[in-house]
């Protein structure tokens, strides 16, 4: 710890934070803010300026503009994000980091999950306190004690919060890039692993619909002139489900099947969704061309069409290069703070992925410790909430004295 003296007050002056963050934690967790809830967004949105606010920064709301999705009933719909929320302070530092997060959930309006609760002293249930809220408080308490310490004049920071990550940042996706391309590396706050392991490689991943058109017909009086719709999306996901193992580790799941009615009926419309995950480029583009070559199968089918919506999201994040040294990096300030930072790759994916697509070396789990996100039993570990802040204030302060690796300084040409 002795090595670290220059920056312990500033370290220190952390502690002091602990109930004012549990108090927002808790007060934020019962804003319901699922994707599609508009409303509530514009609530969470409002909190996070206030809390904000000390940081002195210069603040933007962005609109984004709807996309597209299809319907159950195979129409095509818009649909409607929230605004992304952007700080930024001294862009023109001669380091510059990208901090991110979303303040989304996956919980909806109408979800019975809506309230925080303790389930013991040091464990927090509720939505979002890990995924992740807390993470947005953790950049706000590292961001304050960086400015409260004399090397924030060292570094510029731009801080992105997108409020439709957990449908996989469809609206967002320019705007990070965007950011990307400006930082020297990114910090993302994910919850880290209960005991404080975080994501190192990241698998790529699509959601796609196929949306299949056939001719509807009386099933009694001329079920022969009618194409079942119903009948070829069962086909196209016989066929997307046999390319499991056939394109390196790539896995196709089908998640749903939209489509049919009375069954007195031959139904004419039917809407297949599926997810697929990648470990790298050469898969994707594979999986691609054998999604291509369904879909062409499935149009030879008589007087029946099918049309590919979706797309690759994610790209995969290959643990290699400059994100390892920042890794690296960051396990020895951890060990400094007592911290044993390890890493390990997942199947799943964040705009950690986006961030690295864009060439931002990043790591994407310095969030609260917690777990079981994306259900009712969210949590985190209280005791994290000081802790994980000490450590993104360790990195920043670190990257603002100037003691960035050199595999991170920008390259001189
Ligand atoms: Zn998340």
């Amino acid at each position: 710890m002795t090595k670290y003296t220059k920056f312990q007050p500033w370290l220190d002056w952390l502690d002091q934070r602990y109930d004012e963050t549990l108090d927002r934690l808790k007060s934020w967790s019962a804003i319901n803010s699922g994707t599609g809830n508009i409303e509530g967004l514009d609530r969470m949105r409002a909190e996070i300026l206030t809390a904000f606010a000390e940081l002195d920064a210069q603040t933007r709301e962005i609109d984004l503009p709807d996309t597209e999705a299809v319907a159950p009933d195979g129409s095509i719909a818009p649909v409607r994000y929230g605004k992304v929320l952007h700080f930024s302070k001294r862009p023109q530092a001669p380091v510059r980091v990208l901090l991110c997060i979303h303040y989304d959930t996956v919980f909806a309006i109408d979800s019975p999950f809506q309230t925080p609760r303790l389930i013991d002293e040091n464990t927090l249930n509720g939505p979002g306190v890990a995924d992740a809220k807390g993470g947005i408080l953790t950049i706000l308490n590292a961001l304050s004690a960086l400015e409260r310490s004399p090397f924030a004049n060292g570094i510029g920071w731009d801080v992105i919060l997108n409020p439709d990550e957990e449908t996989g940042s469809i609206g967002s996706a320019a705007i990070l890039a965007e950011q990307a391309r400006a930082a020297d590396f990114g910090m993302l706050y994910e919850p880290a692993l209960e005991d404080g392991t975080l994501a190192g490689a990241r698998k790529g991943s699509g959601n796609f619909s196929i949306r299949i058109k056939g001719r509807a017909a009386h099933a009694g009086r001329e079920f022969h002139a009618g194409r079942s719709a119903m009948v070829a999306a069962s086909d196209c996901v016989m066929r997307l489900d046999g390319l499991n193992g056939k394109v390196g580790k790539a896995t196709f799941n089908i998640g749903k099947i939209d489509g049919g009615g009375p069954v007195n009926v031959v139904p004419d419309t039917a809407v297949v969704r599926f997810n697929v995950r990648v470990s790298n480029h050469d898969e994707r583009h594979q999986a691609e061309d054998e999604i291509a070559k369904v879909i062409m199968a499935i149009n030879t089918r008589d007087g029946i069409t099918a049309e590919l919506h979706g797309r690759f999201g994610r790209a995969p994040k290959p643990m290699a290069g400059k994100t390892l040294a920042l890794f690296e990096w960051v396990r020895e300030l951890g060990h400094d703070l007592d911290l044993d930072i390890a890493w390990k790759a997942t199947g799943g994916c964040c705009d950690g992925n986006n961030l690295a697509e864009a060439g931002l070396p990043n790591i994407d789990t310095l969030g609260l410790r917690g777990g079981l996100i994306h259900s009712d039993q969210e949590f985190v570990k209280l005791d994290s909430l000081i802790e994980r802040a000490r450590l993104s204030a360790l990195i920043l302060m670190k990257a603002g004295a100037g003691d960035l690796p050199d595999a991170l300084k920008k390259t001189e040409i």
